[in-house]
Formats: structure tokens, sequence, C-alpha cells
């Protein structure tokens, strides 16, 4: 199916057209037809789908250009609200707004805290019609009636999953309360994308959306069919020198290394590092600059390895990456989806590895679960695989455990816990938002080690 078929302008074909676009992914070929209709969508669809492109090409299309100079309060009017979870992805889909909507004359800003006010003012001031904004922000925005949203004709929420996760709902709930039903005789349009539909995120729609189509597209598309997943079984105390070892053997370059803890992403670069391996961490307690600029001088190939928790990694978008490694498996099983998609993007081949240690044995058979497949597993000379703590575990829960078997189990779950203390918590919410939150992410307790 080629984007003609869409029912998309000329100039927008052209635009496609130039940025090598040649024909629509399964999101696009299933959501533009209806959003370009005026409907509202309950959308299922991951990073790497190509689903930015899938809603905001019919934003553009659908909104009306004004090239009219505002004048007085209009110059605050917004009429396309895109809310994300966070600052990555604020202006991951600026950009790609701004790169499909060159042939309009609509105007983008991305709001996002970790930065002044005031430079976002002056660009809502200054003519944006579309704002891509974290929820926080965007309330900071209202308070100080530096941004007008009773105008708003199309609402996105995008990652929505994410965004509640990230404890972001009443954020979310307190900003749909002021916006607009209708416009004139015309209805909101309103789009939900997620990853996954926890009923929190059903009752979300139920309220948010009127008559949804729901876009699905095929499960088997989850894990996305060009990246070749691999697994490395490895002893938890060799996974960093079974990393850098990886790296160097193999001449990597541009690897993107997951992780659950902000500490465990700086120990990993300090590693690399020492290793002479250039490596720079991203995560939330690095300043917006410093994340921006360690984003840009891996995507300009000047350093080779980025390290970074699922938070920061949010709208990390590069073409053609070719490796992505979970130093350990995520938080959240669903996760692994979007981890891996950060590689084989655009229809691109990509590499994906998860090194695995015994604790994470039960993990890897609940991801491959979901992803409906076995992985294939591969070995590295020098690096034996041995399973002592699984072991000691089942011992545990053998009711004919002697009382010696359990003490020295105990005494492992204490070791276990102190290890997890050092090594610090896993990833919060990036500190954007001034908004005290009700609910926030959910304890991994159950599911973590190290
Ligand atoms: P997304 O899932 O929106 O983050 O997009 C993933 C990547 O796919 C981005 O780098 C987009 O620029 C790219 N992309 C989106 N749609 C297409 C398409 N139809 N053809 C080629 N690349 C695309």
């Amino acid at each position: 199916m080629s984007f003609k078929t869409l029912k998309l302008s000329t100039k927008l074909l052209h635009t496609l057209k130039k940025l090598g676009y040649t024909e629509p992914t399964e999101i696009q070929q299933k959501a533009i037809p209806l959003l370009l209709k005026g409907h509202d969508i309950l959308a299922t669809s991951q990073t790497g789908t190509g689903k930015t492109a899938g809603f905001v090409l019919p934003m553009l299309e659908n909104l009306k250009e004004d090239t009219e100079v505002k004048q007085g309060d209009d110059r605050y009017k917004i009429k396309a609200l895109i809310l994300v979870p966070t600052r990555e992805l604020a202006l991951q889909v600026q950009t790609k707004t701004e790169e499909y909507g060159k042939a309009f004359s609509h105007k983008s800003v991305a709001l996002y805290g970790g930065v002044k006010l005031g430079s976002q003012t002056t660009q809502i001031r200054s003519g944006a019609n579309i704002a891509i904004a974290t929820t926080g922000r965007l309330l900071d925005h209202i308070k100080n009636k530096t941004i007008n949203l009773s105008e708003v004709e199309i609402v996105i929420l995008d990652e929505a999953d994410k965004m509640l996760e990230m404890g972001f709902i009443d954020d979310i709930r307190a900003i749909l309360a002021l916006l607009p039903k209708k416009i004139g005789d015309k209805k909101r349009q309103s789009i939900m994308f997620s990853a996954t539909f926890p009923p929190i995120i059903m009752k979300l729609a139920k309220s948010f959306l009127e008559n949804p189509k729901i876009v699905e597209i095929d499960k088997e598309n989850l894990s996305t069919k060009q990246v070749a997943q691999v697994v490395h079984y490895v002893n938890v105390e060799q996974k960093m020198s079974l990393l850098s070892t990886l790296i160097r053997n193999n001449d990597w370059h541009q690897v993107l290394i997951f992780t659950n803890t902000k500490l465990q992403a700086d120990k990993i670069v300090e590693h690399l590092n020492h290793e002479k391996i250039d490596a720079r961490a991203i995560h939330g307690d690095k300043s917006q600059g410093q994340r921006i600029e360690a984003l840009h001088a891996f995507k300009n190939k000047t350093v080779r390895v980025l390290v970074a928790t699922d938070v920061a990694a949010r709208g990390i978008d590069i073409i053609n990456l070719p490796h992505v490694i979970n130093f350990e498996l995520p938080v959240k099983n669903e996760d692994y989806i979007h981890r891996i998609g950060r590689t084989g993007r655009a229809k691109q081949e990509g590499e994906a590895l998860s090194l695995v240690c015994t604790e994470e044995v039960a993990q890897l058979k609940e991801i491959e679960t979901l992803i409906n497949k076995p992985l294939p597993t591969i070995e590295t000379e020098g690096f034996t695989y041995t399973s002592n703590i699984q072991a000691s575990s089942k011992k545990v829960s053998n009711k004919n455990s002697t009382d010696e078997e359990k003490k020295k189990a105990l005494t492992l779950k204490k070791a276990k816990e102190f290890a997890q203390k050092m090594m610090g918590k896993p990833e919060m919410l990036p500190q954007n938002n001034s908004k005290k939150k009700k609910s926030g992410r959910q304890s991994p307790s159950n599911k973590r080690h190290f």
C-alpha cells in the first residue's frame, strides 16, 4: 500500500517522499484513514512501529492552517495537544511534527520540565498551535496562564500506559477536564495510544474517548520482526566483564544498554570507560542538558555506548540502531518490547541481547510467553554459567528443607536485599513535575535482584 491510497495531501506526500518513507507501516495504514475522517481512536502500538506518524500526519491535515497573526489572549491558544510521559518523548514527537509538517504553516512547541518556563512561553506566544507536553509542565503553564486550551480541537495521549504507570493519572484528569468537548459545532477529536490495556487505561479511555474505533496491530509485530533476539546466560558477578568483552570482541558500535537503576547505569559507564570503551549514561539524575548532549553524542557516533534507564530511554529515536543490550531484564515485562523496539526500527535490522542471570530465568520465561517465542541463547568462551543461587532458592520452597538449609537461604535473601540497597532503587519518574503524585510507579520489589 502506498501513502497515496491513504488520501493524504500532495504536499504531505511530497514531504514523506523526501523523508524516504515509501509505504505506510501497519499502524499508519489502519489509523490514518480513521483519523482523517475525524474518528476518535484507541490504538495499541509500541514505539518503533511508526505510531508517531500515525497520529501526527492526520493531525497536520485536520488542523486548519492559521496564517493570521494572533493578538492579545489569542496568542496563547493551542489547537492540538499531545500529552507524553517524558521530556525525551516530548522532544522526539516535536521533532517529528516539525519534520512532517514542513509544508504546513503549523508551529509546534515542546513543553517539558527541567528547563525554564520563559522560552517555552515565548514559543507559545509567537504562534504555536500544537503543543507536545509532559503533564506537570503543562499544568505549570496553565497555572501561569501562559497557555490557553479552550480551543483544543485534537487531543492525543501518547504512551498512555506509561503516563499512568508513572503516576500522572490525576494530572491527566485535571488537564482533560479543562478541554472543550466541542469547538463550535465540531466535536473534539480524542486519540489514545497505549502499548498495554490494563483496566485503568480502559476506564480512562471510556471517559475520554467518544465512540472510539479500536486499532490494533498484529500480535506478531509486538516484538519487532527485524530484531534478532538472543539471550546470554551469565553469572551475575560476571555481567560487567562479559559486557565489555562482547562489545570489544565483536567491535560493536552504537550500543544502547538498558539497566533498571541510575546507580547501575553509572557503574556500567564507569566500568566501560575504565575498559577504554567510551560510554555515557542518561537517567533521571542527569540534567536535561546532559541528557540531550549525551543523546546527541550517541546519535552522532562520537560516543560508542549509551546506558539508559527505561524512563530516560523513552524517546530515543535513532534509525538503524544496531545493538540493544539488556544488562538486566526490565522491571516490567512489557518494557522488554519497548526496549528492543529501539533497534530494528523502520524496517532496519537490529540485534537485541539480554544478559540473564539465575534469578532472572523465571522472568525470562514470562517474557518468552509474552512475545510468543523462545529466545535462542549464545555463549562466550571464558564465561561459564553456573546456577548455584537457583539451587539454593529451590531448597527454600521445598517443604522438607532442613533448618540449616532454611537459615542458609535466609542469609542469601538478606545478602540479596543488601546488595539491592547498595545498587540503588529502580529509576523513578523524572523530576519534571512540581505536583505531588498520588500513585507512584509500581514497586518492583517482587521482581528485582542484584
Ligand atoms: P515511532 O514508532 O513513531 O517511534 O517511529 C519509529 C521510526 O520509524 C522513526 O524513526 C520514524 O521516522 C520511522 N518511520 C515511521 N513511519 C515510517 C514509514 N512509513 N517508513 C519508514 N520509516 C518510518
